[in-house]
């Protein structure tokens, strides 16, 4: 059986009910993250899931809530002694925010008993193991106008770009958003998709609900949960599920969905 494990299920502020944004796909036993918001390794614990069967973390972006849990995930490994390598697999200038993250977080590399792995992917590059592929596709959220006048400003240091995948898992097709600047992003993606998960941390819930009806999504289920809204999760599916009949589920910490 195949599932996805929603581990944290919050936006950019953190709440006292959800963690910050971080997914993952079992298969086979062997586990993929998707985002790494923090604390990933604790996260998996409580689902009695075993962080040293990670096969390979993939980054979304880096804006903290998508990446934060990366330094303690990586310690955690380390002291735990986890076998194989850990690849991360992110947008350009991930080799270089590893690099540098290993030396802020005094975690250097001859100190894991496994190697540690950085990997860019872009729009051209396919993931495939255990029968799994992942696509990637850029959203507006980072690579746009506004971003990349702050990136001049910071001598190209920050290097804003953003991401969302397509996983095809046993012949299902599902989109995973990351995070957008706007639903549109990820029209191109959609045909054919079984399950779209979205984002909210950057959309009204009535903007969400007429992209689902011009759409016709069968399936969503909704993650990245702006902190406003994280009580008031009856609401939300209330609103973004009025005038269609298609699935809606908003995701909370711990949620496992069987594909
Ligand atoms: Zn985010
Ligand atoms: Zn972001």
């Amino acid at each position: 059986m195949t599932e996805l494990l929603f581990l944290g299920t919050s936006a950019g502020v953190s709440t006292a009910n959800r963690h910050h944004c971080s997914m993952a796909i079992k298969k086979n036993g062997r586990l993929y993250v998707i985002d790494c918001g923090c604390p990933v390794s604790m996260l998996l614990k409580q689902m009695g899931e075993d962080p040293k069967s990670i096969e390979a973390v993939f980054l979304t972006h880096w804006h903290p809530d998508h990446a934060g849990g990366l330094p303690m995930l990586i310690q955690d490994l380390q002291l735990t002694y986890k076998p194989d390598n850990l690849p991360i697999y992110g947008p350009a200038s991930t080799i270089r925010k590893v690099g540098e993250l290993q030396s802020m977080f005094i975690i250097p590399p001859d100190v894991y008993p496994f190697q540690l792995e950085a990997h860019e992917y872009d729009e051209e590059f396919v993931f495939e193991r255990d029968g799994l592929r992942i696509e990637f596709f850029k959203t507006m959220h980072l690579n746009n106008e506004n971003w990349r006048k702050i990136d001049d400003r910071h001598g190209n240091a920050v290097a804003p770009v953003a991401y969302g995948m397509v996983l095809h898992i046993d012949g299902k097709k599902i989109v995973v958003s990351g995070d957008v600047l706007s639903s549109a992003d990820i029209v191109r993606v959609l045909p054919d998709a079984d399950l779209v998960i979205h984002e909210f941390g950057h959309i009204h819930p009535e903007k969400l609900n007429a992209f689902v009806k011009e759409q016709g999504i069968a399936n969503m289920v909704i993650t990245h949960i702006h902190h406003e809204w994280d009580l008031r999760t009856d609401e939300l599916t209330q609103i973004v599920s009025e005038g269609h009949s298609g699935d809606v589920k908003v995701a909370h910490d711990g949620m496992r969905l069987a594909i």
